[in-house]
């Protein structure tokens, strides 16, 4: 059987900021879900591998950067329920931290060059023509079944939020959430903040199944230069939310999230006595990937 026990409590953030503007901010702690399976990444596959055994596939195939969170989910959740896994790496061959904890869940890497990984249809045409169990997994898990997988999250709440913040890659989150918003037929607002730069494309991804998205809002100027791209404040800003609260993020979508949570809130975007509600969408090995930059900066 294809099932995790999801568990991802709601928590309060206590932080001087938010008494100072009396706002009550909440975190869903994604990220607790599972150590490698992390946070948006579980909700995204649940119902691409229900898909792949219903189609009785038995070899997981999907891409993704060096050092995709993606990557490593798929691989965990293939050895767990017992699937092989080929990785489609973008760029020359390296090693990391996620790549060999993908190796350590046995699945097999393979290296592309960024201009054929672009047509990864194509790709996948081309290595596994011959290998009928092969299943096609789209770069991030992005898809109508990531997408209904993360629309789950809102059926997890006991309370309601006048406000609910995520990052966003793909959308597929951001999407699968104000999916869930509607359904319920909620008044929250969803507030999005791409990690990518020129991101206004999102808008489209996120609302594309969804007639009237009036309470979609985009934080266009958060990304810190783009995707992956960080800087010195960025990781102060992490060092400084996880001692005064115990949680960690990442430098490439959890840092930027909250960042801009408490940009908005220092800068009274949001009302006194609004509640809000972030996702904490899992991602920590990335910190991996950038130890050489993050260690100066907070030693
Ligand atoms: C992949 C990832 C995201 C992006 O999710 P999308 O559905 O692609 O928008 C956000 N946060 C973390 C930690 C991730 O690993």
């Amino acid at each position: 059987m294809i099932h995790l026990n999801i568990y991802s409590p709601v928590e309060e953030i206590k932080h001087p900021l938010f008494d100072g503007k009396q706002v009550k901010v909440f975190v869903k702690r994604d990220d607790l879900i599972h150590p490698f399976i992390s946070g948006n990444k579980w909700r995204k596959l649940k119902y691409i591998l229900l898909k792949a055994k219903a189609e009785n596939k038995n070899h997981l195939v999907t891409f993704g950067g060096a050092f995709s969170n993606h990557l490593v989910a798929t691989a965990c959740a293939a050895a767990k329920f017992g699937f092989k896994s080929t990785g489609i790496v973008r760029g020359e061959n390296v090693q990391n931290e996620v790549l060999l904890f993908c190796r350590l869940f046995g699945m097999e890497l393979q290296f592309v060059d960024r201009i054929p990984y672009r047509n990864k249809e194509q790709l996948f045409k081309e290595k596994f023509s011959g290998d009928d169990q092969a299943f096609f997994i789209n770069e991030g898990g992005a898809g109508p079944e990531g997408i209904k997988g993360c629309a789950e999250l809102m059926d997890e709440f006991d309370d309601t939020y006048d406000h609910i913040i995520c990052a966003a890659g793909t959308g597929t989150t951001a999407a699968g959430i104000l999916n869930g918003i509607k359904k319920q037929g909620l008044n929250t607002q969803l507030h999005v903040i791409p990690v990518l730069k020129n991101a206004g494309f999102i808008e489209n991804e996120i609302t594309r199944n969804i007639a009237e998205p009036a309470n979609l809002k985009l934080h266009l100027n958060y990304h810190f230069g783009g995707y992956a791209k960080t800087d010195p404040e960025l990781f102060r800003f992490m060092q400084s939310f996880a001692s005064a609260t115990g949680i960690l993020t990442d430098p490439v979508y959890t840092g930027k999230l909250f960042y801009a949570l408490v940009d908005l809130i220092t800068t009274n975007y949001f009302k006194p006595h609004s509640k809000m509600l972030t996702i904490h969408t899992g991602g920590l090995l990335g910190i991996t990937g950038m130890k050489d930059k993050i260690s100066p900066i907070v030693f």
